[in-house]
């Protein structure tokens, strides 16, 4: 019985011209499990996620997917793993073809990867229909006649119709009404107990991590700057960025800690030393000079933050 993760990431790098867009990324998540990457937009978790799929090239580091090294493969072995790895978008009416009938939304995925007989794709999109508590005459319509929360429910369908092992989630519920981002969340999660699917998911809303995730990575500026099992993050969180961020969450309250204050800096002007720093309520002379490592503190949880250095001499 192998203890292989799904998906691990090592020292992943992405840059665009001189800007570094991902830095370092490095991170597993085990068969069945939710890893969800947070933080701010321009903080590198789309790109991120594009890098694992393989959609963006890396300029750096290794992704090994079901225990085989992705950049090692052929285009065509390429291609054949893609069925095993799916993608939800933010906006589902952007990812679903306006000019494609359900039946076709949900039937093309196995045609392109060579599943199945003609009769067993329609089967399979009938079951998924079902599944997503559709009626069978949905296959007929178009996805501009349903709602953004059905069409999101569609692209979900159409995620699973190959039956994939990992589905990377990128925003799926943020261009939604908050009152149907609680059912295509709770949709997702009990379709992902049901196929056993091993999910990335990202996001900007912490509510929505910590609803659906059991890991946790924390980003800033393109680096994970904390990560740990979802307890742990929401209950004692260590990186100044994570605590702020909790404390600017709607409906926390920023209790006796600092809200998130400024903008994120560019990514093509990253801050000397912890990049954090020019938004840090506790950053002092050594963080402009040197930059922060990833320290375990116990727990499964790391943070890069020299404070756990000061509070360890202490
Ligand atoms: Fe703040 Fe310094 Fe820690 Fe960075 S290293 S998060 S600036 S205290």
């Amino acid at each position: 019985m192998t203890s292989e993760p799904m998906l691990a990431v090592s020292g992943l790098s992405k840059s665009f011209k001189a800007v570094k867009a991902v830095r370092d990324v490095t991170f597993s998540i085990p068969r069945g499990k939710t890893f969800g990457l947070v933080g701010e937009s321009g903080s590198g978790k789309s790109t991120t996620a594009r890098l694992v799929l393989r959609l963006v090239e890396p300029t750096d580091g290794t992704i090994r997917f079901r225990g085989r090294d992705l950049a090692g493969l052929s285009p065509g072995d390429l291609r054949r793993e893609r069925r095993h790895m799916q993608m939800i978008f933010q906006d589902p009416f952007g990812s679903l073809n306006p000019r494609m009938s359900i039946r076709d939304t949900l039937t093309e995925p196995q045609l392109v990867h060579g599943i199945g007989s003609p009769a067993e794709h329609l089967r399979t999109a009938e079951r998924l229909l079902a599944e997503i508590s559709m009626p069978r005459t949905a296959l007929d319509r178009y996805p501009h006649e349903f709602s953004g929360g059905q069409r999101q429910r569609i692209a979900i369908a159409r995620a699973l119709s190959t039956n994939p092992e990992l589905i990377v989630a990128d925003e799926p519920v943020s261009a939604l009404d908050v009152s149907v981002q609680a059912q295509v969340l709770n949709l997702l999660r009990d379709l992902q107990d049901k196929h056993g699917t091993t999910m990335l998911f990202i996001s900007h809303d912490l509510r929505v991590v910590q609803f659906m995730c059991d890991e946790i990575a924390v980003m800033y500026l393109g680096e994970i700057v904390e990560q740990g099992p979802r307890e742990h993050i929401y209950g004692a969180p260590a990186h100044p960025y994570t605590q702020a961020l909790l404390a600017s969450a709607p409906g926390k309250g920023a209790g006796k800690r600092a809200r998130l204050k400024g903008e994120i800096p560019s990514a093509h002007a990253v801050p000397s030393g912890c990049a954090f720093r020019t938004r840090c309520p506790s950053a002092f002379e050594r963080c402009a000079i040197e930059k922060p490592l990833m320290r375990d503190i116990g727990n499964g949880q790391k943070a890069a933050c020299h404070l756990l250095d000061e509070a360890k001499a202490a």
